[in-house]
């Protein structure tokens, strides 16, 4: 019961003196509110409050202290939360779930709806032992589809069957085979229309027969040190997925494969070397 309250709490920073940089969660716009505390060993004892990293006297942010210790879409992200002018204390809030489909009210729904689903157990099993701090270090990937992918293994993802939980009314069909229920697995790996992207993309990947789980195919890519390119390919595929599904559910908009494999080459040309070199690469 506790974690479910701590998994919605956030503190609103006020003068940074009463919330712990790397302990507490403050920082909005990622998953459970709180940075990854880094490798700095010693050399930045002296941070512990986030009033910390900010200039002194000033509520403004340090910034160049945050370039020597933060990942770019954390400092991104730190720069999002909002510093009241006005001077007030820091006040710990309850905020809506991740799902935004439930509001304070719920909470006694909340508490009494914690069996997992399936995909619940097939994503969440390897969370602790994921590797983190690679995720966080790769190069070239969009901080967007990082925060994305840390969201998906922390299934933090909006996804129907989920919401399920707190909306008993709402349609759990995948939006593209409407022929399963919508889980994570079944939407970005398992449905037939996400197979045939998978098959038509760079990678070639086949899952019709023995499907991995997410967090073991997104595992399997980082610990590929040889070849990063696979996973940032592969991770940029699976967004364009994740998008053309948004597509469909909030826009009615259904895109063809071709269209979403042109998104994922189109992030290539932001982020990426181009694919055919990469996949040119990988046959020499
Ligand atoms: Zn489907």
């Amino acid at each position: 019961m506790r974690d479910h309250i701590k998994d919605n709490l956030l503190w609103s920073i006020g003068d940074g003196e009463h919330v712990r940089i790397w302990v507490d969660p403050w920082v909005p716009s990622i998953p459970g509110f709180k940075l990854i505390p880094p490798d700095i060993g010693n050399q930045h004892s002296n941070l512990v409050w986030v009033k910390d990293l900010f200039r002194p006297g000033t509520k403004e942010w340090n910034i160049e202290l945050l370039n020597g210790i933060f990942s770019e879409f954390e400092i991104r992200a730190i720069k999002d939360v909002h510093i009241p002018v006005a001077p007030r204390g820091d006040k710990l809030l309850w905020i809506e779930n991740r799902t935004g489909q439930f509001t304070t009210k719920s909470l006694y729904s909340l508490l009494h709806s914690s069996i997992p689903s399936s995909s619940d157990v097939s994503i969440n099993t390897n969370v602790d032992s994921f590797p983190w701090k690679k995720l966080r270090s790769v190069k070239g990937v969009s901080p967007r589809i990082i925060i994305f992918i840390w969201r998906l293994l922390h299934n933090g993802l909006a996804i129907r069957a989920n919401t399920r939980k707190f909306v008993s009314s709402i349609i759990t069909e995948c939006p593209f085979c409407d022929n399963a229920e919508e889980t994570i697995d079944h939407i970005l790996l398992h449905c037939p229309f996400s197979q045939a992207i998978w098959f038509a993309s760079p990678l070639e990947l086949r899952f019709e027969y023995h499907p991995p789980s997410l967090s073991n195919l997104i595992v399997g890519w980082l610990n590929d040190n040889d070849n990063l390119q696979i996973f940032r390919i592969g991770v940029s595929i699976l967004w364009c997925i994740w998008k053309a599904r948004n597509k469909i559910i909030f826009y009615s908009v259904h895109l063809e494969i071709h269209q979403i494999l042109n998104a994922t080459t189109n992030l290539h040309s932001d982020y990426f070397e181009p694919i055919s070199e990469v996949m040119n690469q990988q046959n020499t």
